[in-house]
C-alpha cells in the first residue's frame, strides 16, 4: 500500500508522522472518509468542500488548494490500483510543542490512505440493525460543533463503546435537549407514511454527504422530505428506519431500544433508496483512470 504524506508516497511501514503532531497530542485536525466505486471517487468535490469547511471552523489553513487535494486523492487511488475502496483523508495541525498553542505548528500535514472497504456484515443489510440510545449526548454546538469533522471523535467513541457494551453495532445520540441528533458515524432517517424524515442539522448532526444524496434521491422519487426535530417516540413509531453514511451506505434499522420498528423487516422505501443509491455510486464520481 502506498500512503500519501505531504506530497510523497510511503510504504505502510514508512508512513509516519511526528509524535509532536497536534493531531496526535490533541486531536487537532480534520478528516474525511470517502469511497471509490467502480474506478471513480464518489462525491469527491463534496467531501473536499466539507474538509475546507471543517478546516475553516478550526482556523486551520490547508497547505493545498481544493483542486490539488482532489488530484492527490485520485492519484493515491491510482498508485494503489484501487477501483473500489475507502479513502481516509486527514489534515493534522502539524508538529508543534507539547503546549496547546496551535501557532507553534508551522506546517499542517495532509495524509491520504486508500484501502479496501470495511462494511457492516452483509447480514445487517439483509435483516437490519438493532440499535440503542446511549447516555452520552452529542456535543453542544457551542462547545464543539458536530458539523466539524474533526480528529477529536471521543464524543462518538464513548457512544460507540456504550452501544457495544449493550451488544449493538450503532448508537443513537440525542442532543442536550433530548432530540435525536445522529448515530456515532451515520445520520438517521425514518419513514412515516409518504414522508421521509431526518433530524435537522441544527439538532447536532454532521452534514452527511450520504444524507444529502438520499434526500435528493427521495425527492426525485416523489417522497415528501422534511427535517423536523425528532424524539425517540417518533423513531419507535416509524414505519421504517435506516442509517446513512459513506462507510455504511444505506442500512436498515429494525429495532430501537427494544421496540420493533414497523414490520421488523427492511421496508420498501429503504429498499428502493438502496437500489437508487447503488445505481448512483456505480455510475458517477471522479474518474481515477481516464
Ligand atoms: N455522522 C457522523 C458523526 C459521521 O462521522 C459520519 C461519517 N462517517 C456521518 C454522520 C455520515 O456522513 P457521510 O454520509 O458524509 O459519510
Amino acid at each position: 500500500m502506498k500512503i500519501y504524506i505531504d506530497g510523497k508516497y510511503y510504504s505502510e511501514r514508512d508512513a509516519k508522522i511526528s509524535v509532536f503532531d497536534h493531531g496526535l497530542l490533541y486531536g487537532d485536525g480534520v478528516f474525511e472518509g470517502i469511497r471509490a466505486y467502480n474506478g471513480r471517487v464518489f462525491k469527491l468535490k463534496e467531501h473536499i468542500d466539507r474538509l475546507f469547511y471543517s478546516a475553516k471552523a478550526i482556523l486551520l489553513t490547508l497547505p493545498l488548494p481544493h483542486a490539488r487535494i482532489m488530484e492527490a486523492v485520485v492519484e493515491t487511488c491510482r498508485r494503489n490500483k484501487l477501483r473500489d475502496g475507502y479513502i481516509r483523508l486527514v489534515v493534522t495541525r502539524g508538529a508543534g510543542t507539547l503546549g496547546l498553542n496551535p501557532n507553534r505548528c508551522k506546517n499542517p500535514s495532509v495524509i491520504i490512505i486508500a484501502d479496501k472497504i470495511q462494511l457492516y456484515p452483509e447480514e445487517y443489510y439483509r435483516k437490519g440493525l438493532e440499535i440503542i440510545t446511549v447516555p452520552t449526548t452529542r456535543n453542544l454546538h457551542s462547545a464543539l460543533n458536530p458539523a466539524i469533522k474533526s480528529l477529536n471523535y471521543l464524543n462518538n467513541i464513548l457512544a460507540k463503546i456504550e452501544a457495544a457494551n449493550s451488544g449493538c453495532e450503532e448508537a443513537i445520540m440525542l442532543n442536550a435537549e433530548g432530540f435525536v441528533a445522529e448515530c456515532t458515524g451515520d445520520n438517521i432517517f425514518i419513514v412515516k407514511g409518504n414522508h421521509l424524515l431526518t433530524p435537522p442539522l441544527s439538532a447536532g448532526a454532521l452534514y452527511g454527504i450520504t444524507r444529502q444524496t438520499v434526500i435528493d434521491l427521495a425527492k426525485k422519487s416523489g417522497l415528501a422530505v422534511a427535517e423536523p426535530n425528532l424524539t425517540r417516540y417518533d423513531l419507535f413509531n416509524a414505519d421504517e428506519c435506516f442509517l446513512t453514511g459513506t462507510g455504511a451506505e444505506v442500512i436498515p434499522v429494525v429495532k430501537i431500544d427494544g421496540r420493533i420498528i414497523g414490520t421488523g423487516k427492511p421496508g420498501p422505501v429503504l429498499r428502493r433508496l438502496v437500489e437508487q443509491y447503488h445505481a448512483l455510486t456505480n455510475s458517477s464520481g471522479e474518474p481515477i483512470y481516464e
